[in-house]
């Protein structure tokens, strides 16, 4: 039977500042984490923190066999300055027949070679961040932002002045800004997904909409 995504195993080598963020945030979801990295100082500074962490240089693959690499259900590489290490870490895991490799990269060309080599995912945390920060700064109504790619977002914002009291119907979202709403959450906490057309908008109320990026913005402009 196949495990609940509760249950799952993850290790996550190089335990530098996004390494140990992704692994801590991990064990606080109650999964099970093994970290890795070379360094026994680091190893030495985490382990009452981590479920289990050992000193091990990853590019060894007798070295990962050894604790038993294959058991776990994602391996991540978050090693990002050397390079070289990441590369060689992502093949001997691949090499190794890890099922699902999520690596970190620094530029778009690391990113190509990580998945040319088999990466299953390559993310870009600098890229990542600096892009949700530029939505933030120029759209400040937004609460939060999912970039789904291609020109197309999901976003949280709060309801604009001008459609409180209006239904859903009313407010004619879809066809006058192209954007649908796929959920209400109400200030008490309470979430109404898919919303009917008779809901009547809140003051307080936040909506998530997906739509493209140029609708998004306009939409956010009713806001201002
Ligand atoms: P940060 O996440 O802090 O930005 P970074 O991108 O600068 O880190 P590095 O410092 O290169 O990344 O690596 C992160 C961690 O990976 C370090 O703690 C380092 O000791 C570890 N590391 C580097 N190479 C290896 C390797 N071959 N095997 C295991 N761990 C490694």
């Amino acid at each position: 039977m196949a495990r609940k995504p509760s249950q799952l195993e993850f290790a996550v080598i190089g335990l530098g500042r996004f390494g140990r963020s992704v692994a801590l945030n991990l064990i606080e979801r109650g999964h099970t984490v093994l970290g890795i990295d070379r360094d026994p100082n680091i190893v030495q500074q985490l382990a009452d923190r981590m479920t289990q962490v050992v000193a091990l240089d990853s590019t060894n693959e007798d070295a990962l066999r050894a604790v038993d690499i294959l058991s776990f259900d994602t391996v991540v590489v978050a090693i990002g300055s050397q390079f070289e290490a990441n590369l060689m870490t992502t093949v001997a895991l691949k090499q190794l027949g890890v099922k699902r490799v999520v690596c970190k990269a620094l530029n778009e060309r690391q990113q190509y070679i990580l998945t040319r080599v088999g990466a299953d995912m390559v993310v870009l945390p600098e890229h990542e961040a600096g892009a949700r920060l530029a939505w933030q700064l120029s759209e400040p109504h937004l609460l939060e932002h999912l970039n789904l790619g291609h020109g197309f977002s999901v976003a949280e914002v709060k309801v604009p002045a001008p459609l409180v009291g209006q239904t859903l119907m009313q407010s004619g979202l879809r066809r006058r800004y192209g954007i649908n709403v796929l959920a209400v959450k109400q200030s008490d906490n309470k979430m109404l997904v898919t919303p009917p057309p008779d809901y009547v908008f809140r003051r307080d109320d936040r909506m998530l909409i997906i739509g493209s990026d140029a609708n998004i913005s306009t939409f956010c402009d009713l806001s201002s």
